[in-house]
């Protein structure tokens, strides 16, 4: 799926930029300096007659940062990612004040910075997902650090902050010892595989996710194709009329008291 490249590729190419100018004087990302397409494209009137049909005092508020632990939530996670298919996707998110985790590829990363700057401040988790999608249980110790602390580089400059967490590709090395020792962070699984990639099929994806969500699941999807962004323009607001708060994985196990400890791998947050 993705190309394999040079495995040194980039690593050490990776100029880090101070994280003071980052914090300090983040960069406005142009996507976000557009209008919602719902407005921009009515009349000035007919604004003013949605406005005053439905106030809404939630308007303009970020989205709750904080999940209320006694009601349901699920974390939506999307892999391999950034792609211009993420946009789609952000946009649901935006429109409904839902939060997402998106475990990124270095390489993805770097053609769309943007992107996950977009995501992040959403409120969305960036996760790392290795620089070039490596399978951590075939490389060495040495390499596998390279593939972590490159990915990290690279959404600190892209978005002033660090991952927290990281997601093996293929899901690979959970029960490796060396994987684990040199992986210092919280190894995130999933609880629903909806198969995105290999079915590229929407009602597919939401039959997955319908037929086993449940508080606590985390939910695995690829933000590369439209099938799944399509999926995910349904799927959201379906969640959310059910009564479940969609949240950052990181979010989810807070709300749920389950600590991350680094080393450790988790597929639900969920007895
Ligand atoms: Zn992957």
């Amino acid at each position: 799926m993705l190309p394999a490249g040079n495995p040194s590729m980039g690593i050490i190419d990776i100029v880090p930029t101070p994280a003071p100018e980052l914090t300090s004087t983040p960069e406005p990302t142009p996507a976000l300096q557009t209008p919602p397409v719902a407005t921009a494209s009515l009349e000035p009137a007919v604004t003013d007659a949605l406005a005053a049909a439905t106030p809404d005092p939630n308007v303009g508020l970020p989205p709750q940062e904080t999940p209320d632990p006694s009601k349901p939530m699920v974390a939506l996670t999307f892999d391999d990612g950034p792609s211009k298919k993420t946009e789609r996707i952000l946009d649901v998110l935006e429109q409904y004040g839902a939060h997402a985790t998106f475990f990124v590829v270095g390489i993805q990363l770097e053609k769309f910075p943007e992107i996950v700057k977009r995501a992040s401040d959403l409120g969305c988790e960036i996760g790392n997902h290795t620089y070039n999608h490596k399978n951590l249980t075939k490389i060495s110790p040495d390499e596998m650090r390279e593939q972590i602390n490159g990915v990290n580089r690279l959404v600190l400059e892209a978005t002033g902050k660090e991952p927290a967490l990281v997601r093996p590709p293929y899901g690979a090395g959970i029960k490796d010892e060396t994987v684990k020792a040199n992986v210092a962070y919280p190894l995130i699984m999933w609880t629903i595989d909806t198969l995105d990639w290999s079915t590229r099929d929407t009602q597919s994806t939401l039959e997955a996710i319908r037929k086993d969500v449940k508080d606590g699941s985390i939910v695995l999807m690829h933000d590369l194709y439209d099938p799944t962004a399509a999926a995910v323009e349904t799927i959201v607001p379906e969640l959310i009329e059910q009564g479940y708060q969609l949240v950052t994985v990181s979010e989810m196990f807070a709300a749920k008291g389950i600590a991350l400890e680094p080393g450790k791998y988790y597929r639900k947050a969920f007895e």
